[in-house]
């Protein structure tokens, strides 16, 4: 479980060294955003890429973090690149597939036998390749990273998007496909965009009612869910500094919710605190000596809007608690107003469920706050009125919290503990509901609240709020209760007031756990079998894919061209399609069902030009493959745009898809093509788009002389026997072409590791 101390102080040794030459590359002061990007540049020479501007920079980061959803794909991948153990510290975390019903105990047993091949899989290829194997019930991922593993200055990515919860202990976190993870794990260097950068300058104090939470959901009700697009918001001034560390975890994690690449705080005696009281005095000690580079320049935070490229200031003695919602997180609502808009938009004003807890608010901190209100309500007789379900963020806070009573006091108040897992808020929800037709009013700690997000259903209003007013709210079973100003009154006709609630950041007695929950990889793996079975149909070990034939491919089918909008959804569907991801086989029987077809206007109806027939993307591909055929998908603008899932790009190679001609691509999906070895093409002449008939044949003419910047020649071979002649560029640079070659990215790494043995 130990954290990498090692390699910490080797980043923490040439720190100042690297900050230095970036303040020389660039000439001016830097934000701690720049500093700590600049101190993971791949070729670590901060005149090169940022110094110039460019678009897409390589980093390399410190670690990686999976949950279980996505680490399937992931490290099934990573099992292709021939290495014998990770390139740097890696884990897996077991919470996105236990689901909530009847509390902790039971739901946890349920999955565990639910899930057993995944579990054991994931245990089995962790234990093998170095990684190390947080089981289900130790926690969720972003909770045990900030208690474990996080650090001030680091850079780390994640197989999921609240990953940057991690920027509360200073460290750049963002959240990726399972690509990215596996090229990392395999010794790659990974690329990121080079971001905006907003600052957030935190003045005054946070008192009362008021909580972190409320500074997150302020900031989301002033950028909305798109403000933080291609952003990483650093977070400054007398306020940041005054916030506890899990608080800074809050405000970072919910970042997710305004589109932020991630989001992030600068070393301080709070994040010291919290790295000591966590066993990691050793890494406190280390960012103590660098302190000065743990943080932004001071030009940078005395003239902010000389350096962010916006700047929003909040004065937290000003603020109120926020209650955000329903449907979308940036609807942000005061909580003197929030009253008078539930009456207004007629959303239900019984408030049916209060949920505590998760990734987002599960901090001891969160839990004592919440408790002394749940308290006050229990010492007079006040049982919560609505349902109420607490979700400890891991094991550590939970039996911690356990061991001090406020467990307890919760169960008084009707409370039920659920498991350290995800639960309600990824919609692993079993939710006893009479009625599902009616609408109805939720309000959580989370972070999400899309509809549907918690329990499936359209017509569940979901607001955000801090657990605090979260817990004040179930209390009074109503969303008009406004704790700073109402009474309760209870069953015997008593008015009664709550207090404002009190918290405590640290445990005095300090964290306990009897077991955490944690599964250290074997030393050597070598004799590690990886669990997978033959007729699972969750999970698929991979074979590589084929090398390129080298030469010319001619007569691909057209299978599709897509119409419009085509996101990686199109491509691959989620929802029921998830339980798949770890089954290459299986979950292609959703490739492109949801793109659609230029030809008839119809979803998943293509016609197979060997038959003439009509029939689904996926069983008509399943043919041309069955009759070794390939064939080619054509797309309009920004084709697989959305999250960067990698079975958008290995579903049609799979199938035996040997081309994707578009307008244009969303760039991270054109990557991912490439990672997979297929070609990603556009049209030179977006108009040729039109010349593409339904009942082509098509070859692609070039490919033996394939180079960097040089077009490739596509022969539209019509039915009536004409033919039309087409260019199309493409963006392969040397080493993609290899990829390409090669039949796949991992193909190569693992031919480069095997001649290194
Ligand atoms: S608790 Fe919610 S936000 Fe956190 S990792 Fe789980 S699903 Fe994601």
């Amino acid at each position: 479980m130990a954290f990498d101390i090692d390699m910490i102080k080797k980043l923490y040794n040439n720190f100042g060294s690297r900050i230095a030459a970036a303040r020389q590359a660039t000439g001016k002061p830097l934000t701690l955003t720049e500093k700590i990007l600049y101190a993971h540049l791949w070729q670590g020479d901060a005149t090169t890429a940022y110094a110039r501007g460019e678009d897409y920079v390589e980093f390399a980061p410190d670690r990686v973090a999976m949950q279980d959803a996505t680490a399937q794909m992931a490290l099934l991948q990573f099992m292709q690149a021939g290495r014998t153990k990770v390139a740097v510290p890696s884990t897996v975390h077991c919470d996105h597939l236990i689901q909530a019903e009847v509390g902790a105990v039971a739901d946890l047993s349920k999955a565990k036998t639910q899930n057993k091949e995944v579990y054991d899989f994931l245990a089995s290829v962790s234990n093998k390749y170095g990684i190390g194997f947080w089981k289900p019930g130790a926690g969720i991922i972003h909770q045990v990273v900030l208690e474990q593993y996080a650090f001030p200055g680091g850079m780390m990515i994640g197989t999921d998007s609240h990953t940057v919860n991690a920027g509360g202990l200073g460290i750049i976190a963002i959240g990726v496909g399972g690509a990215d993870a596996c090229d990392v794990m395999a010794g790659l260097p990974w690329e990121l965009k080079f971001p905006k950068l907003i600052g957030v300058k935190l003045t005054g104090k946070l008192s009362g009612w008021t909580a972190s939470k409320d500074i997150i959901l302020k900031v989301a009700g002033i950028l909305t869910v798109k403000g933080g697009t291609g952003a990483i918001l650093e977070y400054f001034g007398d306020g940041a500094t005054s916030l506890s560390c899990t608080g800074k975890g809050t405000i970072c994690n919910m970042g997710a919710e305004i589109g932020a690449t991630t989001s992030i705080f600068g070393y301080d005696a709070k994040m010291g605190e919290y790295l000591r009281g966590t066993g990691r005095v050793e890494v406190a000690d280390g960012a103590d000596v660098i302190a000065e580079h743990l943080t932004g320049d001071p030009e940078v935070y005395i003239n902010p809007e000389q350096y962010f490229d916006q700047v929003i200031e909040i004065n937290l003695s000003e603020l109120e608690p926020h209650i955000n919602g329903p449907f979308t997180p940036d609807l942000a609502w005061p909580i003197s107003k929030f009253a008078e808009a539930v009456k207004v938009n007629g959303w239900p004003e019984t408030l049916e469920v209060g949920l505590i807890g998760s990734c987002t608010n599960s901090s001891y901190e969160d839990i004592t706050r919440a408790a002394s209100v749940a308290k006050q309500a229990t010492d007079n007789g006040f049982k919560a009125r609505a349902e109420f379900t607490i979700t400890p963020g891991s094991e550590q806070v939970r039996y911690t919290v356990e061991r001090d009573g406020y467990l307890d006091t919760f169960e008084k108040m009707g409370g039920v503990v659920l498991a350290n897992a995800c639960g309600p808020c990824i919609g692993q929800w079993a939710r006893h509901s009479t009625d599902p037709n009616r609408k109805n009013s939720i309000v959580t700690s989370y972070n999400r609240n899309f509809s549907k997000r918690n329990d499936g259903n359209p017509n569940t209003h979901a607001f955000v709020a801090s657990p605090e007013i979260t817990t004040a709210l179930a209390i009074a079973g109503s969303l008009t209760f406004n704790p700073l100003t109402d009474y309760l009154t209870n069953d015997k006709g008593e008015k009664f007031k709550l207090e404002e609630p009190l918290g405590i950041e640290m445990p005095q007695k300090g964290f306990a756990v009897e077991d955490a929950g944690f599964q250290s990889p074997a030393e050597d793996g070598s004799k590690v079998e990886v669990l997978v079975s033959p007729t699972s149909d969750r999970l698929q070990i991979l074979e590589p894919f084929k090398a390129w034939e080298g030469t010319d491919l001619k007569g691909l089918k057209l299978l599709i061209k897509a119409k419009g909008k085509c996101t990686t959804d199109h491509i691959s569907m989620a929802g029921p399609w998830l339980k798949f991801r770890g089954h290459l086989d299986n979950i292609s029987n959703n490739m492109l069902i949801g793109a659609l077809n230029f030809f008839n206007e119809k979803t998943d109806t293509v016609k197979n030009q060997l038959t003439g027939e009509y029939g689904s993307v996926p069983a008509v591909q399943r043919a041309y493959k069955a009759a070794g055929v390939g064939s080619i998908v054509v797309g309009d603008e920004n084709y697989g745009e959305g999250s960067s899932r990698e079975h958008a790009a290995m579903e049609p190679r799979f199938l035996g898809v040997r081309a994707v001609l578009v307008k244009s691509f969303a760039r991270i999906h054109e990557t991912n093509l490439k990672k997979q070895g297929m070609l990603g093409l556009t049209f030179a002449d977006k108009e040729d788009y039109n010349k593409i008939l339904e009942d082509d044949s098509i070859d692609i003419i070039g490919l033996t002389g394939f180079t960097p910047g040089k077009q490739l020649q596509l022969v539209l071979n019509h039915a009536d026997g004409t033919i039309d002649t087409i260019y199309v560029n493409h963006t392969y640079n040397e080493q993609q072409i290899e990829w390409f070659k090669a039949g796949a990215a991992l193909n190569i790494i693992r031919r480069e590791f095997e001649s290194n043995k």
